[in-house]
């Protein structure tokens, strides 16, 4: 097995003791690649931000292992622990966390000069990584001048500029428009391509589910099967297999959000046959 990537091995997370423990994470093993963009989705409260927390050093796992490239994370000593993270790992919030006495180019620039590397060098560096994210005319902007997705871009440069190999973003379009959620996630994909990078996403907006290599679903701290959405052919709801109404039709299995529905489509199959045809049918 590659040393390289994200190992994590039987991790759990507890807050508390006895009748007031909670189990935030249970008994999750993942491994993440180089270069892998990885989804974790999950209803409020389900661990998300727990687990992430864990995977950046940020918290430390009640049990379990969590080693990247390698190096094993609850083994370091807490002295360690912000150099670690300041070169191995990238951060990225909902709500930016960016600075706005400082201007564009100088919030990634301060990052960098957090590793030791001279002001004049960190600002180069910020700027030439700025300028690849198409951010060059906003350099010397205040955050507070930039759009929401401006705004997340400036935060995957300060993420990305001491060239991390693990990105942890925690829901990164929470506040972002539909459009700008997706094409941001989108960059975040194509760095993690271009430069090898492991990205993981926690987040239940599932518009961006296309952008990952995989999906997974936590629910009540575990990792379980997916649930499979499908579309109502009536009022084309997407709905979950599993708890939606079904009936049969010419050897198929449709799913309804409600019996309503489910009654209209028996009256009439035949108007929603065509609407099945172009591709909204469930299987
Ligand atoms: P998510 O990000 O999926 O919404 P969280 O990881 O924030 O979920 O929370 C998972 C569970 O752990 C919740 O029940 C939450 O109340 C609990 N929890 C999270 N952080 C703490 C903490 N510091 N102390 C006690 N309980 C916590
Ligand atoms: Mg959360």
């Amino acid at each position: 097995m590659s040393a390289s990537g994200l190992q994590v091995s039987h991790v759990t997370k507890r807050f508390g003791a006895d009748e007031t423990e909670v189990i935030a994470v249970r008994d999750v093993s993942l491994k993440v690649e180089p270069g892998e963009v990885v989804l974790i989705m999950g209803p409020s409260g389900s661990g998300k931000t727990t687990l992430l927390l864990m995977l950046g050093a940020l918290l430390k796992a009640t049990e379990g292992t969590i080693a990247l490239d390698g190096l094993e994370l609850s083994a370091l000593s807490e002295s360690r622990l912000p150099d670690i993270r300041l070169q191995h790992f990238g951060f990225i919030f909902q709500d930016f966390n960016l600075l706005s006495a400082l201007s564009v180019q100088d919030n990634v620039a301060f990052a960098a000069e957090l590793t030791g590397i001279g002001h004049r060098a960190a600002r180069e560096k910020a700027a030439t990584l700025l300028s690849e994210l198409g951010l060059g005319h906003r350099l010397r902007f205040s955050p507070d001048k930039l759009s929401g997705g401006e705004k997340q871009r400036v935060a995957i440069a300060r993420a990305l500029i001491n060239e991390p190999s693990l990105l942890l973003a925690d829901e990164p379009t929470a506040n972002l428009d539909s459009k700008a959620g997706h094409e941001t996630m989108r960059l975040l994909r194509q760095i993690a391509k271009e430069k090898g990078r492991s990205v993981v996403i926690v987040s239940h907006d599932q518009r961006i589910k296309d952008i990952a290599d995989r999906v997974l679903w936590l629910e009540d701290g575990q990792f379980k099967g997916m649930v499979s959405m499908v579309t109502d052919p009536v009022c084309g709801m997407a709905v979950e297999a599993e708890h939606a109404v079904s009936l049969q039709h010419e050897g198929r299995t449709f799913y309804f959000c409600s019996q309503g529905c489910s009654w209209e489509f028996e009256a009439s199959p035949e108007k929603f046959v065509s609407t099945i045809a172009a591709g909204h049918g469930a299987d």
